[in-house]
């Protein structure tokens, strides 16, 4: 469970992007849908701890995210909305550097978890290509792969379907769904669709205000 108490943020510009924030937030694909600046990736980024609230708390599993970042770091998935990879690399090596670099030195253990991952997100046919030539889908789905290493217990994904073709976004939204079913998925969107298909739980946010909560239809009929 993650929670968020009245949290806030402006940036050196004035803009309050986090405006009184306070969230419960479960197991599941949690969506945060908003339009484009309403504050979604600042809210994403202090959660993810890449930035630090004005005020406010935030609590994962009864840890204090704001005091003790290493820890929430160590349980944290993050996929950014500007996720870059490194195009002439195949997915096979770039997880294994990723898995690495988490602190998997483990030969055995390392194995076990990149070539999972490549499964799970559908990309072990491609596991040696480039990820230059990946489609859209293929790069988010290595991103969600990339993200999932360490076994993370709250994953964090922005703005993922934007840009993905119907196909590709069914795809992806699928594999956030599994994933959901056991750990909290938070998923940023503009697209109202992403949330009534998959989320059993959302929040609209505009302006950086939680304007509504709730199951979705529940939440959106009331608008
Ligand atoms: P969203 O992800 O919903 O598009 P953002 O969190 O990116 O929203 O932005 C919320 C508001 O904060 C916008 O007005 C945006 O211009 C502003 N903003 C975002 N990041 C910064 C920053 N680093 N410095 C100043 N303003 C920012
Ligand atoms: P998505 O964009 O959702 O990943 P596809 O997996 O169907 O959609 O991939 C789109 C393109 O990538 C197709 O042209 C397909 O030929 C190619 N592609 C997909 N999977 C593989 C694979 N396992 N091996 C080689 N090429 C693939």
């Amino acid at each position: 469970m993650l929670i968020l108490k009245n949290l806030h943020k402006t940036y050196p510009n004035g803009v309050h992007a986090i405006n009184d924030v306070t969230l419960a937030i479960p197991n599941g694909v949690f969506g945060l849908l908003g339009p484009n600046g309403a504050g979604k990736s600042s809210l994403m980024r202090t959660i993810a701890t890449l930035q630090e609230p004005d005020s406010g708390s935030i609590h994962f599993d009864g840890v204090d995210v704001v005091k003790d970042k290493a820890c929430l770091r160590r349980q944290l998935g993050y996929l950014p909305q500007d996720f870059g990879v490194y195009p002439k690399v195949s997915a096979l090596e770039l997880l294994n550097h990723f898995a690495v670099l988490k602190g998997l030195t483990h030969k055995g253990e390392r194995r076990e978890m990149v070539e999972g991952l490549l499964h799970q997100t559908n990309l072990w046919e491609a596991r040696k290509r480039a990820i230059a030539s990946y489609s859209g889908g293929m790069r988010q789905r290595f991103g969600i792969a990339q993200a999932l290493l360490g076994a993370p217990r709250l994953v964090i994904v922005d703005e993922p379907t934007a840009g993905l073709d119907p196909d590709e976004r069914n795809r992806f939204l699928n594999l956030l769904a599994r994933i959901g079913e056991h750990v909290v998925v938070i998923l940023s969107t503009h697209i109202v669709e992403d949330v009534t298909d998959l989320c059993p739980r959302m929040a609209m946010i505009g302006r950086g205000r939680v304007l509504l909560q709730g199951r979705p239809q529940t939440a959106i009929d009331t608008l």
